[in-house]
This record gives C-alpha cells, sequence and structure tokens, in this order.
C-alpha cells in the first residue's frame, strides 16, 4: 500500500475539464518586444597569426602520425619539404539568446485560509512578471508562480471529504484471513483459526480499519489551490557557416578546430556585417540574422546577439618523399593535419581523418 501512496504523489490527478476552462483565463502568448538596432558593422581584417615554418608543419606531421597505428614515422622524418602555401578561410557565427515563457496549470492541498485572491485580481501577463537576468548566453529552465493567480477549489479526487476509499479493502475496513483465508479453521486440526479468533476475516492494516485513508491529492486538506506556474526557456541558438576554400579538404573538419577571432559584435539585436572581404561571410550574416530574427522574435523574446568572425588558417604543404611529390594540409590554431596521400601507409583500412 506504501506504494500506491507513492504513485499517488508522484502522479496527481489533473483537475476537471470545466474547471481548467474556469482557470484559463489570462493569456499565454509571447508578447514580442520592441528591439533597439545597432549599425551595419564594417570589418577590415587585421593582419594574422604568422606563417608556419617548416619545423613546425613536420613537427604537426609528426604528431599526427605517432597517433595513428597505420602510418609509418620514418616518411615524415626524411621527407623533403618543397612549399608551404598558406591559405585561410573564415568561420561566421550567430549566437542569438533568446527567452520563451509559457504557463502551465499546477496545484497544490490549500493549507492558508485567507491566501485566496481576492475576486477582480487579474494576474499580470506572463512578460511582466519579473525574474532576474539569467547568465547570457547559456540554456536554463526555471519555474516559478505567476502572481495573483491562484483559486481555491473544492478537491476533486476525494470531492472535499478529505479521504479516499481504501485500496486495499475497497472501503470495507477488514480483509479476509490469511491464515484460515477465510474459513474461521485451521485446516489440518480443525480448531477455531486463532488470528481471526475464529471470524474468518481481520482488519484492513492500509487504512486501520476505517475503509478510507487520508487523501493523496489535498493531503486531507479537502480543498486545493490551484496557481499558474510560469515556465522560462532560455535558449543559445547557434548559426554557423564555414566560407568556401576550394581546396581538396573535407570542410567538416574545419568546424572542429578553433580559429583566430578577427570580429565580435554584442548587442541585443546585432546588423548584418556589409563589406566584409569574403563576400560570403556579409552574405551568412545577412542570412543568419534574418532566419533567426524569423524564428525567435515572434514566439519568443531575443535578450541578445553575438556575432563572431573568426580566421581559420590553412597551409598547404607540398612534400617529395623518395622522387614523388606528396601534400598534406595542417589546419587550426591546433594545427590538426589531413594528410591524404600519406607515402608510408600499411593498409589496414583505418580512418585517415
Ligand atoms: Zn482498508
Ligand atoms: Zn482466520
Ligand atoms: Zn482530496
Amino acid at each position: 500500500m506504501e506504494q500506491d501512496v507513492k504513485a499517488d504523489r508522484a502522479k496527481p490527478v489533473p483537475p476537471p475539464l470545466g474547471l481548467l476552462g474556469e482557470l484559463n483565463n489570462a493569456p499565454t502568448v509571447s508578447r514580442p518586444v520592441e528591439q533597439v538596432q545597432s549599425r551595419n558593422p564594417s570589418v577590415s581584417v587585421p593582419r594574422g597569426v604568422p606563417p608556419l615554418t617548416e619545423a613546425a608543419a613536420r613537427t604537426a606531421l609528426l604528431r599526427f602520425v605517432a597517433a595513428r597505428r597505420c602510418y609509418g614515422s620514418r616518411a615524415a622524418a626524411e621527407l623533403d619539404i618543397q612549399e608551404l602555401r598558406p591559405r585561410v578561410t573564415y568561420r561566421y557565427r550567430l549566437e542569438t539568446f533568446s527567452e520563451s515563457r509559457l504557463s502551465e496549470w499546477a496545484f497544490e492541498p490549500f493549507t492558508k485560509p485567507g491566501a485566496t485572491r481576492p475576486p477582480g485580481d487579474i494576474p499580470p501577463d506572463l512578460w511582466d512578471v519579473e525574474v532576474g537576468v539569467p547568465p547570457l548566453f547559456q540554456g536554463q529552465t526555471r519555474r516559478c508562480r505567476v502572481p495573483r493567480s491562484a483559486l481555491v477549489r473544492e478537491c476533486h479526487r476525494c470531492h472535499g471529504r478529505g479521504r479516499s476509499q481504501c485500496g486495499a479493502c475497497h472501503g470495507a475496513g477488514w480483509a479476509r484471513c490469511v491464515t484460515c483465508r477465510g474459513s474461521r479453521r485451521r485446516l489440518k486440526q480443525q480448531k477455531r483459526c486463532q488470528l481471526c479468533s475464529g471470524t474468518g476475516r481481520s482488519r484492513c492494516s492500509t487504512c486501520s480499519g476505517r475503509g478510507s485513508k487520508t487523501c493523496t491529492t489535498c493531503q486531507g486538506e479537502k480543498k486545493l489551490q490551484h496557481f499558474r506556474q510560469l515556465v522560462i526557456t532560455w535558449r543559445n541558438n547557434v548559426f554557423e557557416f564555414v566560407s568556401e576554400h576550394h581546396l581538396n579538404f573535407p570542410g567538416e573538419l574545419l568546424s572542429k578546430v578553433s580559429g583566430e577571432n578577427i570580429f565580435q559584435d554584442e548587442n541585443v539585436v546585432v546588423c548584418p556585417i556589409v563589406d566584409f572581404p569574403e563576400p560570403a561571410i556579409s552574405w551568412a550574416s545577412r542570412r543568419a540574422i534574418a532566419e533567426h530574427s524569423a524564428a525567435f522574435a515572434s514566439s519568443s523574446r531575443i535578450l541578445r546577439q553575438r556575432q563572431t568572425v573568426e580566421r581559420i588558417p590553412i597551409t598547404e604543404v607540398h612534400y617529395q618523399y623518395l622522387g614523388k611529390p606528396y601534400l598534406y594540409y595542417i589546419y587550426g590554431l591546433e594545427n590538426k593535419v589531413y594528410a591524404l596521400d600519406y607515402p608510408e601507409r600499411c593498409c589496414c583500412g583505418c580512418t585517415i581523418l
């Protein structure tokens, strides 16, 4: 019976539909807020990190080879580097920190007479409930009570009685004796059953013979206080774009490395970047801001936006080994290596990425 009580608490019975209709009178729709626009930023590209040296290019390759079982390290140590060609690609990122609000009905046993809301007192709009400023650009959910939204009603489970029928004895207060199974006698001895004193029944231990127990929904208080619970969700929505580099190099590798931050702009709402030396970045900025504004400005409120441009270095390393030309790439500030045609590989099918 313990379990029964726990299950009751975990899953409270919802209020009847009619009552919900009566309670659902305040609007739940979010209200868009006027946004302050910043000016279109124009970006000039500063000088970047110094180009890679031959020694650094070799070190990166040796580290790459050491981490792979199928790659021999002799070629990396002995190969003859012919040329280092620095290339560059840009990553644009827009982060939109948004807040959405909705309310759901909740209830609790009503224990404080007089705490009910006076008639005609209307709960505030969800957007007018003050909740404090959350940490920016971090996802989070918070719940709080909407002021002046409480309504007190008779408990719908026990209909205001405070007690509900005992599930173990179905309200009888007694159960069949477990020793004589109701026959009043011990089977073998044909003597009167001692446990039930020959009555064939025993008192229900769950309800102590009362036939009912305290209602788990109102915890015996007979009344419930229904109130609106405000659920606030903050999300950091990210748009990312990497410019084309026209190299024989899988673009998805670039999303895993860091670049040099060359531009950052933060405001309530940012404006598209104009005149970036790489036109695709200005275009991505325009598209990202339009997409985020369409997705979040009507259903939620945009609290802050941040756009960044990073320069991701890529170096093409041309080299010769045993008289034949080869090529590998070093990318990102971490100096990661991509070597498609490394000469010294035993081919057992391990990944080359
Ligand atoms: Zn009982
Ligand atoms: Zn008995
Ligand atoms: Zn109740």
